[in-house]
């Protein structure tokens, strides 16, 4: 089951919440909505679940128009951050209340809690209370729960917000995993960048309640549209300066610009990812000094922090493993850094190096 949103606009008094809005949610696929706060997530949200009317555009769930029907006949399910679940049942109770409210047969009842709370990894648990579970397995029995009545499509709104950062870690595996065993059609709001792309097939960039990118999360990371989504999904390096005759100055940097074409001089924004740099120890042709004030093991690679005095700047740099034991860098140490890629943005053309 697709979703289309055409053209929505919501207003909240004078604010335009959602300007113009429109998007596909392929079928099957999980798509996450990311973009910082108040940028118009949720409210996008909300409206596809029926919880609140666009004040023009058309919600489509494949190719019915669904704009003017309640929520509770849009068939989907919901995870809030906070989704409270009930207090005096059961895991098993809770999960199964959606199929008591339709009546369903005592057996089929069974059969299905016990193949969600299976599929949730939560086997064994069904006659624990909710005060009895961890925050991470409260969330996936509030997920078996919106699972249980078989959704059309399943809305998720910032669901691992408030867990700590390793929960938060294991339930995105879990869900990409759940969602390759049960492909619902799934939309997901989140603010944090490394949740969008570990877990999303398309990534959505909202801003100020636009779209200023969707695309498989290799696109939006690779080919960013904007200075907005660069800046947005990522710790990135930021150089201004400016393009004139092939060049770019950009902080302390002098980049060739092909297709370079204005005879103008015209402001530029540099970015440069921390993988884009090179650490050498010796200096060459556009490199730039520095001094090794922090060294962190970071996953696969080694984040290292160099300070540029003469700029006043300081640069994140990733290492992968074979490169960051071949250097050995210690704190405080010369080194020289210089860009091997960049993505420059003047006002009427980007350039990517
Ligand atoms: P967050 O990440 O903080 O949840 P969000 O991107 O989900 O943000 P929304 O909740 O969609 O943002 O809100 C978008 C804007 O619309 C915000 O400025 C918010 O204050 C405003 N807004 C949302 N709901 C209402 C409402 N019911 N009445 C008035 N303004 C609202």
């Amino acid at each position: 089951m697709s979703i289309r949103v055409q053209d929505v606009t919501k207003k909240f008094g004078d604010f335009t919440a959602l300007n113009q809005i429109s998007l596909t949610v392929p079928t099957g696929q999980l798509t996450a909505l990311l973009g910082p706060s108040g940028s118009g997530k949720t409210t996008l949200l909300r409206i596809i679940a029926g919880l609140e009317a666009p004040d023009l555009g058309n919600i489509l769930f494949e190719d019915e128009d669904v704009t003017g029907r309640a929520a509770r006949d849009r068939n989907i399910g919901f995870v809030f951050q906070h989704y409270a679940l009930f207090r005096h049942m059961t895991v098993f109770e809770n999960v199964a209340f959606g199929m008591r409210v339709r009546s369903a047969p005592k057996a089929e009842v069974h059969e299905r809690v016990h193949e969600l709370l299976h599929l949730v990894r939560l086997e064994g648990l069904g006659n624990r209370y909710p005060s009895e579970l961890s925050g991470g397995q409260r969330q996936r029995v509030a997920l078996a729960r919106a699972l249980a009545v078989k959704p059309r499509m399943l809305l998720l709104d910032e669901p691992f917000g408030a867990l700590d950062a390793k929960v938060r870690q294991e339930l995105r595996t879990w869900l990409r995993k759940l969602h390759e065993e049960m492909p619902v059609t799934t939309v997901f709001v989140t603010h944090d960048q490394e949740e969008a792309f570990e877990v999303a097939d398309q990534v959505v960039v909202m801003r100020q309640g636009g779209i200023e990118q969707a695309g498989s999360p290799q696109e939006v990371f690779d080919h960013p549209a904007t200075p907005f989504v660069m800046d947005f999904i990522g710790n990135v390096n930021v150089f201004h300066g400016r393009v004139f005759g092939g060049q770019a100055e950009v902080g302390p940097f002098t980049l060739s610009v092909k297709g370079d074409t204005h005879s103008e001089p015209r402001t530029a924004t540099a970015y440069v990812r921390p993988h884009e740099l090179a650490i050498e120890r010796t200096a060459s042709a556009h490199s730039l000094a520095g001094r090794v004030v922090q060294v962190n093991p970071a996953g696969a690679v080694q984040r290292v922090r160099v300070f540029a005095e003469e700029f006043g700047i300081e640069l994140s740099v990733d290492l992968v493993r074979e490169r960051a034991q071949q250097l050995s860098l210690k704190v405080g140490e010369q080194v020289h850094v210089r860009p091997w890629a960049a993505r420059v943005f003047t006002p009427d053309q980007d350039y990517v190096i």
